[in-house]
């Protein structure tokens, strides 16, 4: 009988909605599993890390992981399947990236903490009780694995094969990564397995985009009425398409929303904010500094608007105060 080949799936710092992403193969999952040996997935089945100490250095043939690297502990787990794997792939915006997690670099660790726990309006706590690495309870010591000074994409932490952008991935997207895997059709190390060109390039509304345009101010989409065949940016609405990759079938645009970047940038990109800042700075047509001035104050948060999911893996990693890992 043939050997089916080992996979396995885990999960650092991220909001679930990866994990959904293979859920959403859903008449396909059950195919899936039927080729595959699950070694690791500790989300959908009761399995130990001892388990996956076990096997043999490179036995599975490819790990998913998704999120960023958050925690000493994810660092850990991350390190552990790239020994146990054959090839690594990074499983959506913040395990590529650092995703919406990664704006966390825009604070320090303490700032985070004072805010989640002392002073976020939700939260009653006049006792200023935060969580500790270490506590007793009932007679155990308990831990909790220490937060990294800053948020980092897997591959700051890991060698990754190849990448899985989305916030989350498309269940299409899924499929085919999984199938290039157990297929054995990978292409390059190092690739992103999706569309290659930016999201103009493939978007439903691209025959409206102007060829020039100028824009004195930019209109949010809480007071506008948006045409829902007309490009974005031809309506005076920030859209990131030209400096985000294609191939999330226009999910977004389809919904009447521009988009907001999740696929991280496009082939030849770097950095997907700093592209986003040059194409938004060449819309200003002016150069009165109180013309220009007024254009980018009608932008609401700047910094989280175009670092939105690619902060963590920017030239500038996020805001270097209080961090000591540069
Ligand atoms: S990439 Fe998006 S969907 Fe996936 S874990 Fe991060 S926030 Fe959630
Ligand atoms: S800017 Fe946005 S709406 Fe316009 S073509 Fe590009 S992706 Fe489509």
């Amino acid at each position: 009988m043939r050997v089916k080949p080992k996979m396995a799936f885990y999960w650092c710092s991220g909001c679930g909605g990866c994990e959904e992403s293979i859920l959403d193969l859903a008449g396909s999952l059950a195919d899936l599993l039927a080729r595959i040996d699950v070694v690791f997935w500790p989300v959908a089945f009761d399995y130990d890390y001892a388990d996956l100490e076990r096997l043999a250095d490179g036995e599975i043939l490819a790990s998913f992981i998704n999120g960023a690297i958050r925690t000493e502990d994810h660092a850990e787990k991350a390190r552990l399947l790239r020994r146990k794997s054959r090839y690594v792939v990074s499983h959506g915006a913040c395990a590529q990236t650092g995703g919406v997690v990664g704006l966390g670099n825009f604070f320090t660790t303490e700032e985070i903490v004072a805010r989640l726990y002392r002073e976020s309006p939700t939260v009653a706590n006049p006792a200023g009780i935060v969580p500790r690495e270490t506590s007793i309870d009932g007679g155990h010591e308990l831990h909790l694995p220490p937060l990294c000074p800053s948020v980092k994409p897997l591959n700051g932490v890991i060698d990754v094969d190849y990448y899985v952008p989305g916030c989350p991935p498309t269940p299409e997207l899924m499929q085919a990564a999984l199938t290039l895997v157990i297929e054995g059709m990978l292409p390059a190390k190092g690739s992103v397995l999706a569309e290659k060109r930016s999201l103009c390039d493939t978007c439903a509304r691209r025959d409206s985009k102007p060829e020039k345009l100028t824009v004195a101010r930019f209109r949010r989409l809480t007071d506008t009425a948006i045409d829902p065949a007309t490009c974005f940016l031809a309506q005076e609405i920030i859209c990131l398409g030209p400096a985000t990759r294609g191939g999330c079938r226009d999910r977004c645009i389809g919904a009447n929303m521009p988009c907001r970047g999740c696929f991280g940038p496009p082939d030849g990109v770097t950095d997907q904010g700093a592209r986003a800042i040059s194409f938004i700075a060449s819309l200003i047509g002016s150069n009165d500094p109180a013309e220009i001035a007024h254009a980018i104050g009608t932008i609401p948060d700047p910094a989280g608007l175009f670092y939105r999911y690619t902060l963590a893996a920017s030239t500038l990693r996020g805001r270097a105060q209080g961090r000591t890992d540069g």
